[in-house]
This record gives structure tokens, sequence and C-alpha cells, in this order.
């Protein structure tokens, strides 16, 4: 099993739709920055990428990359998605925490855990979003976003270990048998006088 934990934080700005989780919600602000400014998506594409240790958001998709102003963040979880289940992986669960003054979460939690599973092709009993307002934290001006995902082996490669380790095991058993007959020879030759 691996685990993967992701962070990032944006600015809210007016007059920006507010995505989080890849679901448009309603709201006066938006988030700023690289991208749609998605920064649930952004922290669990971090964490994707974390768990097989293949760097981060920035290394695979530079925000200086005029090719992702605007884009759509689900881009970067399908993508760190792919590396995961071409290293063997396929991800169990992702629990996440936003902190943000506004909007509230808790009524659109279930659109958002819809919105992860199917990026995820998980289920949304798979996916936990919680969500906490930044008290005393002076961040009210930001949407901080916290994930982790825990991965364990996809079937296929567990199988393929199994069967290499058999091809080991047999390989083993032939240098023995190898051996014991080179033993047995020694031990048949005639003694030299
Ligand atoms: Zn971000």
């Amino acid at each position: 099993m691996r685990i993967g934990y992701g962070w990032d934080s944006h600015e809210f700005k007016k007059g920006v739709p507010l995505r989080i989780g890849g679901v448009e919600l309603k709201h006066t602000h938006g988030l700023a920055g690289h991208s749609d400014g998605d920064v649930l998506l952004h922290a669990l594409t971090d964490a994707l990428l974390g768990a097989i240790a293949a760097g981060d958001i920035g290394s695979h998709f530079p925000p200086s990359d005029p090719q992702w102003k605007g884009a759509d963040s689900s881009i970067f979880v399908l993508e760190a998605l792919t590396k995961v289940r071409q290293a063997g992986w396929e991800v169990c669960n992702v629990d996440s925490t936003l902190i943000l003054d506004a909007p509230k979460i808790g009524p659109v939690a279930n659109r958002i855990r819809q919105s992860i599973a199917e990026l995820l092709e998980i289920s949304p009993e798979d996916v936990g979003v919680k969500a906490k307002t930044p008290e005393g934290m002076g961040t009210e001006k930001a949407a901080i976003a916290h994930v982790v995902v825990l991965l364990e082996k996809h079937e296929d490669h567990k199988r393929l270990e199994v069967a290499a380790a058999m091809l080991e095991a047999d390989n083993h058993v032939d240098e023995v048998v190898k051996q014991l007959v080179k033993d047995v020879r020694l031990e048949k030759a005639p003694a030299k006088k």
C-alpha cells in the first residue's frame, strides 16, 4: 500500500467562476491562479503524484506554461491517475479537508464527492469531503485544501508479482538441482590413484 498527501491554496478573486472538486459553485468570488483555480483537484493531483513519488503538479504542469491558463483541472487529476496506474497501483480511498470562509460546503459536499469519485473511477463512499472555516488563521481571502489518498496494488500487478516470485523460485530449484548433480558426479567420479 502507498499513501499520498497533497496541499494547495488559492486566493479568492471577484468575478471568477468558483470550481471546487470539479463542481462549479455559486459564489461572488472564484479562485485565481493556476488553471481554473480548483484548489481541491490540485491538492488531489499532488496526493496522487506524491503516493508514487512522481513529483508534483508544478513539475508536470508548470503554471508558467500558457497552455494551462484557465485549463480544466480534471486534466491534471486524470494524468496523475494514469501515472498511478502505470506504476501498478489503484486508488483505494481519498479523504480531504477544505478550509474556507465561504461558501458553505456542507450542502454541496455530496456533489463534490460524486465528481471526484467519477474522475478516479471509485465509489463516492470512498471519497471524504470535509470543510472548516479558517477561524483565527487569518486566511479568509483564500481557500485551502488538504488531501490524502491510499493506493493498493493493482490486481494484475499482484498476479504478475506472484508469477515472478514463482519463476524465481523455479530458477532457484534449477540451481539446487544442478549443484546436487555436480555433487553426485564428484562423488561418483573414480578416485584418482
Ligand atoms: Zn493550485
